[in-house]
């Protein structure tokens, strides 16, 4: 399947993954374009749509926990962010996402 197929597919599949946990991708579309593509050449190259901005560490229990969307694993430190890590998902309310403050999770 090709790069832009598989994009597409991948926005389809997450769209209704987190639509029920009260996110929605970004508006930033650039983003979304940059971080979906990221995430079909890991996909590609290790088997899984893994975070693009998160390390693996090679443990699969560990690594199924960024296997994107990531969002059941960390729920909570989301929600207080109103983003996920990457930022390709926000909350469904969320119209600037430039504006969101980003934090590690102990302060979650
Ligand atoms: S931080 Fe965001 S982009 Fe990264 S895996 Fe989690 S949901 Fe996906």
């Amino acid at each position: 399947m090709a790069v832009a197929e598989r994009k597409d597919a991948l926005r389809f599949l997450f769209g209704k993954v987190v639509d029920p946990l009260g996110f929605k991708f970004t508006p930033d579309e650039e983003l979304a374009d940059f971080l979906l593509q990221q995430e079909v050449k890991l996909e590609r190259e290790h088997g899984a749509p893994y975070c693009p901005c998160q390390g693996r560490s090679g443990a699969r229990d560990e690594d199924m926990r960024i296997v994107c969307p990531c969002i059941p694993f960390h729920r909570a430190h989301f929600d207080k962010m109103r983003r996920c890590w990457c930022g390709l998902f926000v909350h469904k309310d969320v119209t600037d996402p430039d504006s969101l403050p980003q934090f590690p999770p102990d302060e979650a």
